[in-house]
């Protein structure tokens, strides 16, 4: 599904220069759930964000579903964000003057998805997090736990092949935790590829794969052990 190949990202300014990725070589098949972990700044969301098409590569070729995509138009670009992926965050990032249904059927206006269908999208996925009894309530009403809750469904509505999740339980304590988690587990069991960056190894452990950076290069891939 995903294919990077000696990608790079140099962060330039005035006096500074930072080499955030180092000729990264990364290849995720569909249906796979891959944990990225490392110490802090060695470049984990520049490469959640490179695979999400929300940054671009300095140097190297960044193959999506095939096709290179690092020439490609900030428009093309925004639509395979669009038709392909969706982003969870560590900080929830939802939108305060919404409702939690607001907020969630957002997702499916850059869809042009008709209202009926948007409804019954929007609850079916508010059903699967377990969030039905929130739909009206604003995000500064609820605990992280049900925020974050919030952001998968958002993340999840339009049915992206690809989720990423940067931190996913980072402001959550471990029940809370532990919740997303098994949501995410769910969806990739339903077919979803995720890729998660994590400090968590209890987290990391529901994924099949771990990648470990060190100072913008691959220091380590490892598989899960069989448990069973
Ligand atoms: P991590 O997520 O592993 O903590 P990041 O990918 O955020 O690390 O950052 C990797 C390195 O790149 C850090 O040194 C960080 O300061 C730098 N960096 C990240 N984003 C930018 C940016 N937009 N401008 C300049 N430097 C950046
Ligand atoms: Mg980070």
């Amino acid at each position: 599904m995903l294919k990077l190949h000696g990608i790079s990202r140099l962060f330039k300014s005035d006096e500074i220069q930072t080499q955030a990725l180092n000729n990264i070589n990364i290849e995720i098949g569909a249906g796979e759930f891959v944990a990225i972990m490392g110490p802090s700044g060695c470049g984990k969301s520049t490469l959640l964000n490179i695979i999400g098409v929300m940054d671009r590569p300095t140097s190297g070729d960044y193959f999506f579903n095939g096709v290179n995509v690092v020439g490609f138009s900030e428009s093309r670009l925004s639509d395979i964000r669009k038709d392909h992926i969706g982003f969870i965050f560590q900080a929830f990032n939802l939108v305060d003057e919404l409702s939690a249904y607001r907020n969630i059927e957002l997702a499916l206006l850059y869809h042009d998805v008709p209202a009926v269908e948007r409804r019954q999208q929007v609850e079916a996925v508010m059903e699967k997090v377990g969030i039905t009894h929130l739909a009206k309530s604003r995000p500064s009403q609820l605990s992280g736990g049900q925020q974050q809750r919030i952001a998968v469904a958002r993340a999840i509505v339009a049915r992206p092949a690809l989720l990423l999740a940067d931190e996913p339980t980072g402001n959550l304590d471990s029940g809370n935790g532990r919740t997303i988690m098994e949501i995410l587990n769910q969806l990739n069991n339903e077919g979803t590829t995720i890729v998660m960056v994590t400090h968590n190894q209890l987290d990391a452990d529901y994924a099949h794969r771990t990648i470990n950076l060190f100072d913008g290069c691959v220091a380590l891939e490892s598989k899960r052990q069989s448990t069973g």
